[in-house]
C-alpha cells in the first residue's frame, strides 16, 4: 500500500455505514477498542523476550531506533501490547532496499518494487490490533489462522506471525511472493505460510480464518473472504467508499445471526487487483 492520509483524529470512528460499502445484516457497530493495559513498551518487549528477531548483524544497530518507532505508535493511540511488542521485534529495515534502510523506522510508507509498497508501522500497528481486537483472549492464547491478502515484502505477515496462530498470506505478483519468501527466510517463522496466487478468491484450504486482513483495496470485499471467514472471525480491511472513491478502513465482524461492520478513518492503499502476473 501507499502512504495513508492523515487520520481525523485518533480513533476516528464513524457512525453510520457508507453507501458502497458492502451492508448485510446487523446494525454497524463500533469495533471495541481492545482491552491490553496502557502500554508500556519496556513490559511488552520484556514478556517475550525469548523469542525477539534480531538475529545477527544490523539487529542490534536498530533495535533503539525501532524501540524509538514503538514509543510513538504508542503516543499516536496503538494501546495493545502484542502489537507494540512485535512492532518492537520486527526488523523493518531487512523487508526495504538497503538505500531505503535509514528510513525503515519512520512513519511512512516505502517503495517495495513493482509499483507496490510497504505500509506506515502505524496503519499495520492499527490494523492488527483492529483484528485482535476481535473477541478477548485468555492470558498466552493467540487468535487463531489468519489470512493476508497482499504479502508485498512480508513485512506485516512477520509482524501478524508473533501475534497469531497461524498466517496464510497470498500475493498476486510472482516477484513480491518470491521477495517476501527470500526476506522471510532469514526470520525463520515457521508459523507463516505464503502462497502465490490471486487473494479475491482467499485461500479455502485455510478456512475458516479465525481474521483475515487486507493490504490493497477494492470497491467492495469478495464474497470468498466472508465465506472463509469464521463465525466470531474478523475482517481488516481498507475499501472504497464507492466506486474509485476515496478509502477507508473496514471492520467486518461475522456472527452466528450474521455479518456486522463498522466504516473508520481514511486510508490509501494499493488496489486490490484480479488474476495474477
Ligand atoms: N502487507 C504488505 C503490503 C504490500 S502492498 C507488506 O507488508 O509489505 C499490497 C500488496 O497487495 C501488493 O503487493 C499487491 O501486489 C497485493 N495485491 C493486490 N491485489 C491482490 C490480490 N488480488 N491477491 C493477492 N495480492 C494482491
Amino acid at each position: 500500500m501507499s502512504a495513508p492520509r492523515p487520520r481525523p483524529g485518533f480513533p476516528a470512528r464513524l457512525d453510520r455505514p457508507a453507501e458502497a460499502a458492502p451492508r448485510p445484516r446487523g446494525q454497524a457497530t463500533v469495533p471495541p477498542r481492545n482491552s491490553a493495559p496502557a502500554p508500556a513498551r519496556e513490559a511488552a518487549v520484556a514478556r517475550q523476550p525469548q523469542t525477539r528477531l534480531t538475529p545477527q548483524g544490523l539487529g542490534l544497530d536498530s533495535q533503539a531506533v525501532r524501540l524509538a518507532m514503538v514509543d510513538k505508535l504508542a503516543a499516536q493511540g496503538i494501546r495493545d501490547a502484542r502489537v507494540l511488542d512485535a512492532m518492537g521485534r520486527v526488523e523493518r529495515h531487512r523487508f526495504v532496499d538497503t538505500g531505503l534502510a535509514t528510513q525503515a523506522y519512520e512513519d511512512t510508507s516505502l517503495p517495495i518494487g513493482l509499483g507496490q509498497t510497504i505500509s506506515k508501522p502505524n496503519v499495520v500497528a492499527r490494523m492488527i490490533e483492529l483484528l485482535l481486537a476481535a473477541r478477548p483472549l485468555r492470558e498466552g492464547e493467540r487468535m487463531g489462522r489468519v489470512l493476508e491478502i497482499g504479502t508485498g515484502c512480508g513485512y506485516q505477515a512477520a509482524v501478524l506471525s508473533l501475534v497469531v496462530q497461524e498466517v496464510y498470506s497470498v500475493e498476486r505478483l510472482r516477484g513480491l511472493h518470491d521477495k517476501a519468501r527470500e526476506n522471510l527466510r532469514h526470520f525463520r517463522l515457521p508459523n507463516v505460510h505464503l502462497l502465490f496466487g490471486d487473494g479475491m478468491e482467499g485461500y479455502a484450504r485455510g478456512a475458516p480464518y479465525a481474521g483475515i486482513i487486507a493490504a490493497a483495496g477494492g470497491d467492495a470485499v469478495p464474497q470468498a473472504w466472508i465465506d472463509q471467514l469464521a463465525v466470531g472471525g474478523r475482517l481488516v480491511a481498507p475499501v472504497a467508499r464507492a466506486a474509485g472513491a476515496a478509502q477507508v478502513l473496514l471492520v467486518l465482524d461475522k456472527t452466528a445471526a450474521g455479518v456486522q461492520h463498522s466504516l473508520l478513518e481514511a486510508v490509501h492503499f494499493v488496489p486490490l487487483k484480479s488474476g495474477i502476473a
